[in-house]
């Protein structure tokens, strides 16, 4: 038996979206990601603009197994706005935003740790203009154009607002373009709107919201079971009993208890469906 296997076996919990690659993990994230790893959680770092995108792939190669990468821009650094000071080392309070360069994106993407395109896609919540959201369409499809020539599944950040239903309209764009499956993350539409991308192939996942809301318990509920992931989002959308605090991989073991009580099966049969899960679409 290899190495690899032993791990996977081991392994008990995937965090398939966290952002242990921001800056509210600068002073600790060997610590964080040791925790974690000793409980048998594994993780994808996603990457949300060029600098967090490297990151990632620097923080998959310190470790010999279980920690894995994404690269992309978020469609909301796509044009300049709001800056997170969790995120990065910004020197402002907008974020400048950042011109997508497909060679640079490309280069990180075939990184053997990058596990996929993103997180990537459509923002329509803090009601951006006509030509911010063209910008995002652009920036959008030329992801799903590096995931169809890297053959990796893409990584998707979808927030509908007044502007319409984003979920809506990422599916028209990648029906059309997408040769690759993904994953549509922090998922919060109606199941109508998973239903377009359960009939693609394209599974959900959902965050530790599940633990204080009951808005998406249907959705987790209708979900076919081998279409759904568990993530943290961290340092995001921290779960219960944890509110108040900044999140870790290591909490997804709530959001995965919550998830087997909304379907009625046991912890330890939804633990290894997911796992089974992650390893179908990401090969980890
Ligand atoms: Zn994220």
């Amino acid at each position: 038996m290899g190495k690899g296997i032993i791990v996977h076996l081991r392994s008990m919990y995937i965090d398939i979206h966290t952002h242990l690659n921001l800056r509210a993990f600068d002073e600790d994230v060997d610590m964080v990601i040791t925790r974690s790893l000793d409980a048998g959680v594994r993780m994808i770092n996603v990457g949300t603009q060029v600098e967090t995108s490297r990151r990632a792939g620097i923080l998959a190669d310190q470790y010999e197994a279980g920690v894995y990468a994404t690269v992309g821009l978020h469609p909301t650094h796509t044009s300049s706005g709001f800056h997170d000071a969790q995120e990065t080392h910004g020197e402002h309070d907008t974020d400048p935003g950042e011109v997508f360069n497909y060679s640079v994106y490309k280069e990180l993407a075939l990184h053997p740790k990058v596990v996929a395109i993103g997180e990537c896609g459509l923002d329509y919540y803090r009601d951006p203009s006509d030509e911010d959201i063209q910008k995002q369409i652009e920036v959008f499809e030329q992801h799903i154009a590096l995931a169809n020539e890297v053959g990796k599944p893409l990584m998707l950040h979808i927030r509908s607002g007044k502007k319409g239903n984003a979920y809506q309209d990422a599916c028209s764009i990648l029906k059309q373009q997408a040769r690759v499956l993904g994953d549509s993350h922090f998922f919060a539409g109606s199941v109508e709107d998973a239903q377009r991308f359960w009939d693609m192939g394209y599974s959900t996942s959902f965050t530790g919201v599940l633990t204080f809301t009951h808005d998406y318990d249907a959705v987790v509920q209708a979900a076919p079971k081998v279409l759904i992931h568990a993530e943290t989002d961290a340092p995001y959308a921290t779960p219960k009993p944890y509110r108040g605090t900044r999140n870790e991989p290591l909490h997804v073991r709530e959001v995965v208890k919550k998830m087997a009580e909304l379907r009625g099966v046991s912890i330890e049969e939804w633990q290894a469906q997911l796992v089974e899960n992650a390893h179908t679409l990401f090969g980890v």
